[in-house]
């Protein structure tokens, strides 16, 4: 049994937290973690009972989707309405942060962003974070699944190709298809093997 990292770990919570988002333009998810324990989490949407953006379209203005509060910035007012100290925890995040949110991440004392996706990555926010100490550390999350069918799955695919060798099929083509099919359920697409 493989366990997953801690890096692994918060970063799927943001990505699960990104599945709440309410706007149509992206879905970032934001966790607040602090010595590996989660103090805060949020994800892009309205504020408390306005309306969402799935449901009523975008707030476009310079072309900027207004009505939402963006993820980290939930995360950190969670964090600011119970009273939770941020000073020295961290913050994974799935997209890299925009200007507003980098700098409310240095204001609120944070130590690490962690993020998994580029997203723009504004040459300012890198600037003040490097200013600030603080570190960006980009982190896959592609690893872990949260398909609870994945060992049904890998077993028919596998049971498929297994049927394939039966026909009267290309040995390298079979062969591609098998590492196809392994490296979908290894999580090693990224290594450019799904063509
Ligand atoms: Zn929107
Ligand atoms: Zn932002």
């Amino acid at each position: 049994m493989n366990r997953i990292s801690w890096d692994e770990y918060f970063m799927a919570q943001s990505e699960l937290l990104a599945l709440r988002s309410t706007c149509t333009r992206l879905a970032v998810g934001a966790t607040i973690v602090r010595d590996k324990r989660i103090i805060a989490g949020g994800y892009n949407g309205s504020i408390t009972g306005g309306v969402h953006c799935i449901d009523e379209g975008c707030y476009v203005i310079d072309n900027h989707c207004v009505r939402t509060i963006h993820a980290e910035m939930n995360a950190l007012l969670q964090c600011a309405k119970f009273g939770v100290a941020t000073e020295g925890a961290d913050i994974y995040v799935t997209h890299f942060p925009c200007l507003q949110c980098c700098k409310a991440i240095i204001q609120a004392g944070i130590k690490t962003v962690y993020y998994a996706n580029d997203y723009k990555n504004h040459p300012y926010a890198i600037e003040l974070f490097t200013q600030a100490g603080i570190s960006m550390v980009q982190v896959s999350n592609k690893e872990v699944v949260f398909d609870k069918q994945q060992a049904e799955k890998q077993l028919f695919v596998e049971k498929l190709v297994d049927k394939l060798k039966d026909k009267d099929i290309d040995d390298l083509e079979l062969k591609e298809l098998e590492e196809q099919a392994k490296a979908l359920f290894t999580g090693k697409i990224s290594e450019g093997v799904l063509k």
